[in-house]
């Protein structure tokens, strides 16, 4: 198992330079990268700058995060979105980065699953097509809460199926697999090849409906079962990546040093037990 560093747990004072520094000096194999991190540090460098920075590390670029509101557009607000996963897809290849995750939409609850799954099995199709010239993955990552319209596990893994793309599967977010109440038995019956990637953190112990993702603590910090769900992913023979990805704005305050060098010390205790 790879151990990887997803940049949301540094958002707010770090930069891509910061993130990649301190991720090559604690050892992390992997990075998942932001979008507007690198934007950011396109505005003052070229292209060719960020692909050496990123080279110079030798982190490998593991996935770049995230398209949001994928899912149950108009045909209008859905060719925007085409446009900018292009882009994204554009960049991964120039970075030899292999997987773009795209995150369903926030909506009421009105409407159907059964559209839910149309629509998203439609758009991930058309991800999918353009994900194929770049030689690039398209993984989606369903949200634990209520008001998202892909939000447990069983829901997502049934639209990847429906899809049935060798470029095309999910992400295994611990955080929203617990926000959510998903059922292990779904993730003991499923694929892994389909998981992508796997996202680790954990949660403060609040009732499911009050959680947020700036409720997101340090791996083992927490209240999910992460033994159950590593457990799980063990018996599937999942033996992909284990991303610490954690929104939490206290930690975002720290140094980025002490916030990669401590998502690096504890996602490696929880994983470790399991694969390292
Ligand atoms: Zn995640």
């Amino acid at each position: 198992m790879l151990l990887g560093y997803n940049e949301a747990t540094s958002m707010k004072r770090s930069t891509l330079e910061e993130d990649l520094k301190y991720v090559k000096k604690y050892g992390y194999d992997c990075i998942e990268l932001r979008m507007d991190k690198m934007d950011v540090f396109l505005e003052t460098h070229t292209l060719d700058e960020l692909i050496k920075l990123i080279g110079s590390t030798g982190v490998q670029p593991y996935a770049i995060n995230s398209l949001e509101h994928v899912n149950l557009n108009t045909p209008e607000e859905f060719e925007v979105i085409k446009k900018e996963f292009m882009r994204m897809c554009q960049r991964a290849d120039q970075l030899n980065c292999r997987m773009i995750v795209v995150v369903p939409s926030i909506i009421d609850n009105t409407v159907p699953k059964e559209e839910v799954l149309e629509d998203s099995v439609k758009c991930l199709n058309d991800f999918a097509d353009i994900a194929e010239k770049y030689n690039v993955k398209v993984a989606y990552e369903y949200m634990g809460f209520s008001k998202c319209s892909v939000n447990t596990f069983s829901q997502c893994y049934e639209i990847i199926r429906k899809v049935d793309r060798e470029n095309v599967g999910m992400v295994l977010d611990c955080f929203h697999f617990h926000a959510s109440g998903s059922n292990i038995e779904d993730l003991l019956n499923a694929n892994a090849e389909k998981i992508f990637t796997l996202h680790v953190d954990d949660a403060a112990d609040l009732p499911l409906c009050d959680l947020d993702d700036s409720k997101r603590l340090w791996p083992g910090d927490g209240v999910i079962k992460l033994n159950e769900i590593l457990g799980a992913l063990k018996r599937i023979r999942y033996d992909k990546v284990a991303t610490v990805e954690l929104f939490n704005p206290d930690y975002w305050e720290w140094d980025t040093e002490k916030i990669v060098r401590t998502g690096y010390i504890k996602t490696k205790k929880v994983v470790e037990g399991y694969y390292i």
